[in-house]
Formats: structure tokens, C-alpha cells, sequence
């Protein structure tokens, strides 16, 4: 499109399939610049940052105008706690969503209105999502939503050790991509043939494991990849057995594929 200016820009920190990040400490320079908005979409990988040892995946994220972050994933809040951080001071919210309905929101009140979500939300009614991590942030402390994010680690790299030579990529964070190969198809070479028979793989185990009921792990393709499992493990109690039956129920389930 000749002459169109861009005006925001959109890093995400945590992709929902790769579990892969951007580096925001760059694309924030250049934002800088050029007088960009730019919002990260943390929704995935903004548990990281309660952790010591993994917040340096969002380094730069204290530079930017808005996050999103869903609470609900890696942080243990139940369904649905979603927040939406903006760092403007301008009352960005009310001046976007206000309708000012003078039967509803109430300007001359004892306190001080700006703490009113009322007006600045899309909708009026709505859940209290603040209070609701709040509470599991009382509840379990800090430090426990830290081992939380750190003690899964090394439960995932015992399982990409396990799986080295099959992995789709390396990987970032929780999400460890990677295939399963039928014995059929070990020793076949490398060839468009051999990822269409490969792309077919995974949503046959998927459905086996689902009748059966043994387990639920996600599939699927990625660009020009064929289907492979998406293994995402978000809770330190799973155990190295646990991933071990993970491993050999996928090929209980398919290797007659
Ligand atoms: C989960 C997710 C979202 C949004 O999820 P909702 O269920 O719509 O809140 C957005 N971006 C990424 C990267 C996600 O993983």
C-alpha cells in the first residue's frame, strides 16, 4: 500500500505454537524512533516474568505502551483472568470505550473517580479479573508462582532430551513441538513423500488417545511442516514418569501407523 504509515506495532513474547519470543529491547528502538505505539502480546509468555530466571526472555518490556497477559495460563488463575496493561496516564481507556451515561457513572462522588473501570472498558458489566489474581497472589505467594514457572523447566528438558532428533525446533519456553515417527517411516530419506505420510501421524494418535482417554496433547502444522504434537507442560507437579508414559503412549498408539 503506497503512502500508508504505520502506527503500531505488535511483538509477541510467547507464541502460542513455537513458545517462541521477540526481541522487545530491540523493536522498542525502533519504535522509539518513530514515534510507534507498540504492545506486546504477553498473554502466553508473561508468566516468565514472575521468575527470576526466565524474565530475561521479555527483557525491554518495561518500555512499551501495552501488554496483554492472561493470567489464566502459566500464573494458575482459573478461566478466564486476562489483563490489559497501558502504560498512558491520559485516561487512553475512557476516552476510547466512555459512553457517559450520566444515569450510570457518577462524576461527583466522595472519592476519586479516575479508580472507576465502569466507562473504560467495552463493555459495562463485567468480571473482576484484577481480583481474581490478586487472590491467588495472596494465596500462594510470590515465591510458590515463581517455582511454579522454574521447577516445570527441568521436567521439559528431560522430555526435549528424550525427543532431541525429532523436535521441530529448539525450543524457547513450556512448548516443545516435535514429531512422531511411525517405525514405518523411520528409515525413509527425507523427501516431500515422507512429510505427506508424516502429516497424517498425528491426528490418527490423537483421536486413539482420545477414545481411549489416556491423554489429550494438541496437533498442528506450522508453514510448510507437516502435523506434529504441540507438548505443553505448565504445572511442576508433572513428574519424569509422567512425560515417560506421555512418550510411550504415543507409541503404543501409533506404531502400527
Ligand atoms: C492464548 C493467547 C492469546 C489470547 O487468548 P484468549 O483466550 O483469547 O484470551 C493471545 N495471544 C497468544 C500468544 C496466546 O497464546
Amino acid at each position: 500500500m503506497g503512502g500508508a504509515v504505520p502506527f503500531f506495532v505488535n511483538a509477541t513474547a510467547g507464541t502460542t505454537v513455537l513458545g517462541a519470543f521477540d526481541p522487545i529491547d530491540e523493536i522498542a528502538n525502533i519504535c522509539e524512533k518513530h514515534n510507534l505505539w507498540l504492545h506486546v502480546d504477553a498473554c502466553w509468555g508473561g508468566g516468565a516474568l514472575v521468575s527470576k530466571k526466565h524474565k530475561h526472555l521479555l527483557k525491554g518490556i518495561q518500555r512499551v505502551n501495552s501488554v496483554a497477559w492472561n493470567l489464566h495460563k502459566m500464573l494458575m488463575a482459573t478461566l478466564q483472568c486476562s489483563a490489559f496493561l497501558v502504560r498512558d496516564k491520559s485516561c487512553l481507556l475512557q476516552r476510547c470505550h466512555c459512553a457517559g451515561a450520566s444515569y450510570l457513572f457518577q462524576q461527583d462522588k466522595f472519592y476519586d473517580v479516575s479508580y472507576d473501570t465502569g466507562d473504560k472498558s467495552v463493555q459495562c458489566s463485567r468480571k473482576p479479573d484484577a481480583f481474581k489474581f490478586w487472590l491467588v497472589w495472596k494465596a500462594v505467594g510470590t515465591r510458590e508462582l515463581e517455582y511454579r514457572i522454574c521447577d516445570t523447566f527441568p521436567c521439559l528438558n528431560y522430555f526435549v532430551l528424550k525427543k532431541k532428533k525429532k523436535c521441530h525446533s529448539q525450543p524457547e519456553f513450556a512448548n516443545v513441538c516435535f514429531w512422531y515417527i511411525p517405525p514405518s517411516l523411520r528409515n525413509l530419506p527425507e523427501s516431500p513423500e515422507l512429510w505427506k505420510k508424516l502429516h497424517t501421524v498425528a491426528p490418527v494418535v490423537k483421536e486413539r488417545m482420545m477414545k481411549k482417554g489416556s491423554m489429550m496433547i494438541g496437533y498442528q502444522k506450522h508453514g510448510d511442516k507437516p502435523n506434529f504434537f504441540r507438548m505443553v507442560v505448565i504445572s511442576p507437579q508433572v513428574s519424569k514418569q509422567d512425560l515417560d508414559f506421555v512418550l510411550d503412549e504415543i507409541h503404543r498408539l501409533g506404531k502400527d501407523l
